[in-house]
């Protein structure tokens, strides 16, 4: 039992995602990040897990891990006294609609990216969500062991995609071979790049920018790294910390993590200037973290080890209060009292820190089907959390029963899917049109149809579909959108909510229907209601 009080337990909450383009590093850094916390067992399932995503790009393998990715989903550490709770986003080839919901549950990111390659496509898709809810962004440049992209490059790039102001908190003495080490220009020191470093506290320093020992040891590297620390501090502004959490600066780190090099530094950072959990929006009121009462919201649901049983883990976020085993909840959508005794555990470095749960932590649910995405559990006020986005897919496949006889169970299936949020399920307005699964990763279309065999019974065939597409369509004038509908009648559908959809199949579509329609709203988000 935690002998402090709910504010105290929620100052010390840092919750967050690591994001970055496949490659990147985040495994590394992931793993790296939980040494230095001394969560030493939980780095080691980091690493097994992501070999064994390797081993095999069939995704049945996968389906065989889901045990260990459910328990993987959160790691929980302790590190200066804050409970630091990391949610991983899975941006490799299991890329999915989850990996977005998952930004919705954090209060900061860390960016990795590759010096070597920048900004990449899975990292703008990523950090659009981040953008929209100005989530506050930490960013590690990785791989200075390497021959990679000049720094200041890299910052221009950063800067344009993010619109964020970059401010470098440490400065890269050259790179590859000629790497050096790292300038904090915070503490005024230069952190000397020794390979393949493991343990802590053996690190050596070097006081001072004009230090002749830099000039010494590192030439021209440094010359150059002196320039360009010159240039930066002229150009760039205080780092503001109210900017940071605003989303509108992200302090820089250089580093290597597979050297365990620079790791340290963001991991200070984020204990001290990542935000604690804070008040959350319901259309009701406000819901404030450190409230005596628990509340939480589903923002991910998960097929579990048994897919025969539809057992499933709903990832609920708590927004307020305190969780106990045993506590009775109730699911605000329907009113239903349910009471969490078997809650999933999540890889915690310490026993004590799985028992209770307060704002900003994560606890799994297993349940058949009574927790949706978007659900809110309080101990009985009825509350309804915004934000819970769903994102326009930008894959298609059309779907039909190979035995017409299961026609119910399709439907049946692919409704109960569509809700967990596991793929979108568009049904087209024209009659005897075949429904429509929309995605935002390939594999979704994989798992739902290896699902709707096992869970429901249903062999599906799978289609290709020229769309590319979708917006959500509304309008303040009723009779503007009837006339779009009945003019673009082949294009439109309705997803599992009945939210209006028009189906696209090319950029050029969509500009052109916006032209001539200037009453109606094309949406590429719908937050769930
Ligand atoms: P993820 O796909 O983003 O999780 O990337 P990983 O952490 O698995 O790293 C991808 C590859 O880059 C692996 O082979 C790592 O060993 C390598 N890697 C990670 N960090 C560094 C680094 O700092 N320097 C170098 N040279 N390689 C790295």
């Amino acid at each position: 039992m935690s002998h402090l009080s709910i504010k105290q337990e929620v100052a010390r909450r840092r919750t967050f995602a690591i994001i970055s383009h496949p490659d990147a590093g985040k495994t590394t850094l992931t793993e790296k990040l939980l040494l230095f916390a001394g969560a030493i067992q939980i780095a080691g399932s980091v690493k097994a897990r992501k070999a064994s995503r390797h081993a095999s790009s069939d995704w049945m393998e996968i389906e065989k891990q889901r045990g260990i990715s459910v328990a993987s989903s959160v790691m929980q550490m302790e590190y200066k006294n804050c409970v630091i709770n990391l949610l991983d986003t899975p941006g490799h080839q299991d890329f999915s609609e989850d990996t977005y919901r998952v930004l919705t549950a954090v209060d900061a990111a860390i960016m990795v990216v590759d010096a070597a390659n920048g900004i990449e496509p899975q990292t703008i898709r990523l950090l659009q969500v981040c953008r929209a809810r100005n989530t506050p962004i930490l960013t590690f440049i990785n791989k200075l062991d390497r021959e990679v992209r000049e720094p200041l490059d890299l910052l221009g790039e950063i800067e344009s995609h993010l619109g964020m102001d970059t401010i470098p908190f440490t400065w890269p003495i050259g790179m590859g071979k000629s790497f050096g080490g790292v300038y904090d220009l915070q503490l005024d020191r230069m952190r000397l790049f020794r390979p393949g470093q493991e343990k802590r506290g053996t690190d050596e320093f070097i006081e001072g920018l004009d230090n002749p020992l830099i000039q010494e040891k590192f030439g021209s590297a440094f010359d150059k790294a002196h320039e360009e620390i010159s240039l930066i501090k002229e150009a760039t502004p205080d780092f503001d910390h109210d900017a940071f959490l605003a989303g509108k600066q992200t302090p820089v780190f250089f580093g290597s993590a597979v050297n365990n090099f620079g790791v340290q530094e963001v991991l200070d950072a984020l204990v001290k200037w990542a935000p604690k959990p804070g008040p959350r929006q319901a259309l009701e009121r406000i819901v404030q973290p450190d409230e005596p009462k628990f509340s939480g919201v589903v923002f991910k649901v998960q097929a579990n080890m048994d897919p025969a049983h539809r057992d499933r883990v709903a990832f609920v976020r708590v927004s307020s209060g305190k969780f106990e085993r045993g506590m009775r909840l109730k699911v605000s959508r329907t009113g239903k009292e349910i009471r969490p005794n078997n809650v999933v555990s999540f890889l915690s470095q310490r026993r004590d820190l799985l028992d209770e749960a307060y704002a900003g932590d994560v606890i799994g649910i297993p349940n058949h089907g009574v927790l949706h995405l978007g659900d809110v559990l309080t101990e009985g006020e009825t509350l309804q959390f915004t934000g819970l986005p769903f994102f326009a897919p930008e894959l298609f496949q059309g779907v039909e029963v190979k035995d017409p006889l299961r026609t119910k169970q399709l439907r049946t299936g692919l409704t109960q899917l569509g809700e967990e949020g596991a793929i979108q399920v568009f049904r087209p307005e024209a009659a005897g049109g075949a429904l429509l699964l929309g995605a935002v990763g390939q594999l979704q279309f994989e798992v739902v149809a290896h699902r709707l065999k096992t869970e429901y019974g249903v062999e599906a065939r799978l289609m290709p579909s020229r769309y590319t597409m979708a917006r959500w369509v509304t309008s303040d004038n009723p009779k503007a959108l009837r006339k779009f509908m009945d003019s673009n009648a082949a294009h439109i559908a309705y997803d599992v909510v009945d939210a209006l959809a028009f189906l696209i199949t090319s950029p050029a579509q969509l500009r052109v229907a916006q032209e001539l329609n200037p009453e109606i709203n094309f949406h590429a988000m719908r937050e769930h209601a």
